[in-house]
C-alpha cells in the first residue's frame, strides 16, 4: 500500500484550483508493516500570486520556491515510483480530490488509485470515534508516537499516517458510514404569492460541491420580507447530467413559512463550475423536482476547503531549527 500525503496552496485569486507544492508518501507491505521506501518531491508555485493563511505556515515553504520543480515532472516521477501498486491510501480524503484537480489543470491523464482508503475515516472507526475528523498529530499524540518531524511536512505525515494506521484490522478499512435516509418531512410550503426573485450567479468553484458550499449560496432570503435564512443541507440527484448539478433545499422564514431555494451549478468549458442560486416560484413543476430530488442523496455542506489544514496545529519545531 502507499500512503500520501499533499500539501498545497489555495491562493486567494479566482482560479478554482489548490496548487500542490509537496508530494509525500510511503510504500509499506501491509498496515502495521515497517516503511519499504519513500517518495518526496517540492513543487514550485506558479498558479496563484498569493499564499493562504495555510500554506504560508508550511514549514519548506522556502525549499518549494528554490528547490521545487514542475507538477507534472513531480507526477511523472511519482507515477514511476508508485509502479503498478493498486492500493493507496490518505489522512483524509482531501488528498485525492487535490490530486483530480491538479492533473486536470495541467491536462495530464489522472492518477488512478484502484483502491482508495480514507485512513482518517478508518481510524476514527477503530478508536470508537465514527464520524468524526481526529487530526493526525491527535492521534500521533495519543499513541505516544514520538513527534521529532515537523508536521505539515507531505513525506513527514505520510510517515505519521503509516504509523498510527498500524492498529487498523481489514474491518476498519472496509467500513463505510451508514447512509441516514432522513425520512421524508411533509413540508405544508407557503401559499403566499411573491414576485419573480433575482438570480444570483455564483463562481467560479473547482466542483459544484464547493459551489454548495458557498455562503452566499447557503443564505437564501424570504421573498416576501427578504429575511436571510442559513441553510447546511442540500438534496442533489447524485444521477443528474454530466457537467450539471442541481441542488434544492427548503427553508423557513420565521414570519412567512417555508419556501424552496434552488442552487444550479454548471461546468464550463475551463473546467471551473458556475453557479446560479434563486428562490424559485412554488409552481407544481418546482414542487415535483423538489420531491424527486428529495428522494437522491444528502449533502452536508463543509465549510471552507482548507479545513483539514486549520484543524491542524501549527508545527511544533521546524527544520531550520534542526540543523
Ligand atoms: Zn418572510
Amino acid at each position: 500500500m502507499i500512503i500520501l500525503d499533499l500539501e498545497w496552496n489555495r491562493g486567494y485569486d479566482k482560479k478554482p484550483i489548490e496548487e500542490i507544492l509537496h508530494i509525500g508518501a510511503v510504500k509499506i507491505d501491509h498496515l502495521g508493516g515497517p516503511i519499504v521506501d519513500t517518495f518526496n518531491s517540492y513543487i514550485k508555485p506558479v498558479i496563484h500570486a498569493k499564499m493562504d493563511i495555510g500554506a504560508r505556515k508550511l514549514p519548506q515553504l522556502d525549499d518549494y520556491r528554490e528547490l521545487g520543480t514542475t507538477f507534472p515532472r513531480a507526477m511523472k516521477a511519482f507515477r514511476a515510483w508508485c509502479g503498478d501498486e493498486t492500493e493507496f491510501g490518505s489522512w483524509g480524503g482531501d488528498d485525492r480530490r487535490a490530486i483530480d484537480q491538479n492533473c486536470k489543470y495541467y491536462r495530464l491523464p489522472s492518477f488512478e488509485m484502484p483502491v482508495f482508503h480514507d485512513l482518517q475515516r478508518a481510524y476514527c472507526h477503530a478508536v470508537g470515534a465514527d464520524g468524526q475528523q481526529i487530526a493526525l498529530w491527535r492521534a500521533v499524540d495519543y499513541h505516544g508516537i514520538p513527534d521529532i518531524f515537523c508536521y505539515h511536512d507531505a513525506l513527514h505525515d505520510a510517515m505519521y499516517t503509516a504509523l498510527v494506521c498500524q492498529c487498523l484490522l481489514p474491518e476498519d478499512l472496509a467500513w463505510k458510514p451508514v447512509k441516514v435516509k432522513r425520512g421524508r418531512r411533509n413540508i405544508t410550503f407557503s401559499d403566499l404569492t411573491y414576485p419573480k426573485q433575482p438570480r444570483r450567479r455564483i463562481g467560479p468553484f473547482v466542483d459544484p460541491v464547493a459551489g454548495a458550499s458557498d455562503r452566499t449560496a447557503r443564505k437564501p432570503c424570504c421573498p416576501i420580507c427578504g429575511e436571510a435564512v442559513g441553510i447546511s443541507r442540500w438534496s442533489y440527484d447524485p444521477k443528474c447530467k454530466p457537467g450539471q448539478q442541481v441542488y434544492y433545499a427548503p427553508f423557513r422564514c420565521s414570519e412567512h413559512g417555508y419556501f424552496l431555494t434552488r442552487l444550479t451549478m454548471a461546468e464550463m468549458e475551463d473546467g471551473t463550475w458556475w453557479g446560479r442560486v434563486t428562490v424559485p416560484p412554488l409552481s407544481e413543476e418546482t414542487v415535483r423536482q423538489y420531491t424527486h430530488i428529495q428522494q437522491g442523496e444528502t449533502l452536508i455542506c463543509r465549510a471552507a476547503s482548507n479545513s483539514k489544514r486549520r484543524r491542524r496545529p501549527r508545527k511544533k519545531r521546524s527544520k531550520k531549527n534542526d540543523e
